[in-house]
């Protein structure tokens, strides 16, 4: 019999299931003590789960009759501790998702599922004996590069990532292939050693223009406590540099920086100059690591030993014990919002967070979201400006090309192409821009009218393949192009419209003398092609193609011209976020041209050059048109001005969804109702089938929420959602809240 009633001791535990409530455990009598926010095993159902212990009730608060010994208690101190239990704590109330769920995202795999927290020393390669012997007899190549380096001592794995081998070599990460040639042949071997703190002398930036000292000395003046700031700056105005100097600044107090950046603007030159600036270990976390090194960045964080880090949406779950500072850099950058499981926003996390840290919060962008914007025109951020290009760069110069009436080839009108071959001529690099990949959008029959639609949605299927494959891009369904019109059987089938792989086709025609490189997600799905692709290419007179992964990353630095096509559509999309996504856009991918010391030119193709879109934003700048969006959406009561929230269901049948978003809506209403002291807050719409109804066999409706109080959305949400989860509508289709959607669809 164990000796149960003095030391018995209750655990309240999180637990990963879609459940909102938390469960009650016996503490194991042996071994560690359940700190709250320590990951513990607990028995659940038939299966064994890892969740978090949140509280440590008393005998008097719990069922004693059904609780359950727990298994095992993983973690010797809390894994979430102070500010990042509370701020979790925090977005579980506000997504109004579970919170061992919240926990779960939060964590990087391995701890996710139970595994120990990772030792966190370095790798470093060695040469073997063999290898020393061996090293004058190798053939030239990456190893022997790689052997020629080791050669005096083992080499830190961070020392050869930027530089080194992969200068003497080319491409991201060719070192490692190289290294494991060595290893299987005897000549290398890994070892751990202590993890870098001082990679090298910090080397010294450009001296800082007056608009950069005065944003850095306000930062630095509020170092102390919790400040945000939108660093407003167009692309090459040095908003880099301001985050540089107050990192540095952090550093010296020895705080930690956190730097979040968009998914593709974690590039290796990005990380290459942190590290030369600021002269230690650069922690890098993204989705193109493994989960092992996801797993000991996080343990880094927690144990004060990463000092710095640079990382994607997820990094805003790191645990920061000595934060100093936090960066947003291209905050209104999409990437940023999870747009399934737990849907956070890490922007308005990473807000939350700088709250709770008492420290400094940096929003940059050439082109903030309408929400920061209004955040700091109305005072509740500090605005910096930064309003000149750095250096000597200057700004690119804007020629729209009124496309109508004119005949175009691949969409591709004759004054553009005369504007390629000059910027060729003058040994320039051009970039076409086409926000659609593949051959053409639509598969159209010219005798009957037949179109090519996926089966599983409602939307045309994209040719592929030089017009041989049709694909889908929303469900990912594929088949060959059929040979005639398989509802009139004629033979006149043809591709309407142009993707980036017909654009390239006419350019490798037009331009045989000079390389075309396509930059789509069709060439470059894996995360470090990209670098590769871009690498290659080099500095040369060439041409790129591609869609919006060419807009940012990836210095560009021959850019001369930039040709952008295809926009039309976009100008006039429901969404109403559309104009603003396309500001951004163009706005971006126009700032590529002319970094460097050379001019720039930027030519946009369009049926609509007097669109009002088009003309604020060529005459007055990205500014003049968010003054104007701003007033519109104030009209409309659109956010910032409203806060939303969207059910979405999906069911075979959409008897099925609207069934359960009636029943949503009537929860709602209720609790509304209940809560109204004068009029209904709450504004809804739906349900309603969604923008694509059908997607992937599934049929999707959905119901959208505005208020104009955050607060009373969240407690009409608070009380309707027990109701909305117990209803057996919900058993039958896959439902999902999304508290400020971005997409809304
Ligand atoms: P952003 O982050 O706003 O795009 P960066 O900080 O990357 O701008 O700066 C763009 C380029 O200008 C970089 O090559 C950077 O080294 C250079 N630069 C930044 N600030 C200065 C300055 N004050 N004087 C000279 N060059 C600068
Ligand atoms: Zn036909
Ligand atoms: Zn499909």
């Amino acid at each position: 019999m164990p000796d149960r009633s003095p030391q018995i001791r209750l655990l309240r535990v999180a637990v990963p299931v879609p459940l909102p409530r938390l469960f009650d455990y016996l503490a194991p009598t042996d071994g560690v003590e359940g700190e709250i926010g320590s990951r513990v095993k607990v028995p659940f159902g038939a299966r064994e789960l890892v969740g978090v212990v949140v509280d440590v009730p008393t005998v008097a608060d719990v069922d004693m009759a059904t609780v359950k010994p727990a298994l095992e208690i993983l973690d010797e101190s809390a894994l979430f501790a102070g500010e990042l239990l509370g701020s979790l704590r925090w977005l579980g109330r506000y997504t109004h998702a579970p919170l061992g769920e919240i926990f779960a995202t939060a964590l990087p795999g391995p701890l996710r599922r139970g595994e120990p927290l990772p030792a966190t020393h370095d790798w470093a390669w060695r040469l073997t004996a063999a290898g020393h012997a061996g090293l004058a007899d190798m053939r030239a190549g990456r190893p022997r590069v790689l052997a020629e380096r080791l050669q005096d001592g083992a080499v830190n794995e961070a020392h050869l990532d930027p530089d080194g081998v992969e200068a003497a070599s080319s491409g991201t990460g060719a070192w490692r292939a190289a290294a494991r040639t060595l290893a299987q042949r005897g000549l290398a071997e890994r070892i751990a050693v202590a993890p870098l703190q001082t990679a090298s002398a910090p080397r010294p930036g450009p001296q800082l223009n007056d608009e950069q000292q005065v944003a850095v000395d306000a930062v630095l003046a509020a170092r102390d406590h919790f400040a945000p700031f939108l660093l407003n700056g167009v692309t090459g105005s040095g908003k880099t540099e301001v985050y540089l100097h107050a990192i540095a600044d952090c550093l010296a107090r020895g705080k930690q920086a956190l730097v979040l950046v968009p998914e593709i603007g974690l590039t290796p030159q990005l990380l290459a100059r942190f590290r030369a600036r600021l002269g230690v270990a650069v922690h890098a976390l993204h989705s193109g690591l493994s989960d092992g090194e996801r797993a000991r960045t996080w343990a880094a964080c927690l144990r004060g030993e990463a000092r710095v880090v640079v990382g994607t949406r997820s990094a805003v779950f790191l645990p920061l014990p000595d934060a100093g500072l936090l960066v947003i850099d291209e905050e209104h950058d999409g990437s940023f919002k999870q747009l399934d499981g737990i849907r956070y926003h890490a922007r308005d996390f990473a807000l939350v967070r700088a709250r709770a840290l008492d420290v400094p919060i940096v929003l940059g962008s050439a082109t903030p979201s309408l929400e920061s914007l209004h955040n700091a025109v109305s005072g509740r951020y500090t605005h910096l400006r930064l309003t000149r290009r750095a250096g000597n760069a200057r700004p690119p110069a804007v020629r729209v090309l009124d496309v109508r009436k004119r005949p175009l080839q691949a969409g591709l009108s004759p004054e553009l192409l005369d504007a390629v071959a000059a910027a060729l001529a003058a040994n320039g690099q051009v970039l076409v821009f086409k926000n659609r990949r593949g051959y053409a959008p639509v598969l159209l029959c010219h005798d009957c009218g037949w179109s090519a639609q996926c089966r599983q949605c409602d939307a045309a299927m994209t040719v592929h393949a030089g017009g041989r494959r049709l694909q889908c891009h929303h469900c990912g369904a594929r088949r060959p192009t059929p040979n005639a019109c398989p509802d009139c059987g004629g033979l006149a089938l043809q591709s309407q419209g142009a993707g980036t792989e017909r654009i390239e086709e006419l350019l490798r025609e037009r331009f045989p003398d000079v390389p075309v490189l396509r930059i789509d997600r069709g060439t470059t799905s894996r995360r470090d092609a990209l670098e590769t692709h871009l690498a290659n290419f080099g500095d040369t007179r060439g041409i790129l193609v591609g869609t919006q992964m060419l807009a940012k990353g990836h210095d560009l630095p021959s850019l001369t011209l930039v040709a952008v096509v295809g926009i039309d559509e976009g100008l006039f999309s429901a969404d109403f976020r559309a104009p603003e996504k396309l500001a951004q856009l163009l706005i971006q991918v126009a700032g590529r041209a002319g970094r460097a010391d050379r001019a720039g030119q930027v030519v946009l193709q369009t049926h609509h050059p007097e669109h009002p879109l088009l003309e604020s934003l060529l005459n007055g700048g990205y500014g003049a048109f968010a003054a104007i969006e701003l007033e519109q959406r104030e009209a409309a009561v659109f956010p910032p001005f409203a806060h939303l929230a969207m059910f979405r269901a999906e069911a075979k049948q959409v008897e099925l969804a609207d069934a359960f978003l009636l029943v949503v809506r009537r929860a709602l209403e209720g609790a509304d109702r209940a809560l109204r002291a004068g009029a209904p807050a709450l504004e809804l719409s739906g349900p309603l089938p969604a923008p694509m109804p059908r997607r992937a066999g599934y049929l999707r409706s959905q119901l959208l929420l505005s208020a104009t109080a955050r607060g009373r959305l969240h407690r009409v949400l608070q009380e309707a959602l027990p109701v909305v989860r117990a209803s057996p509508e919900a058993r039958k289709v896959r439902w999902s809240l999304d508290v400020d959607p971005v997409d809304l669809y």
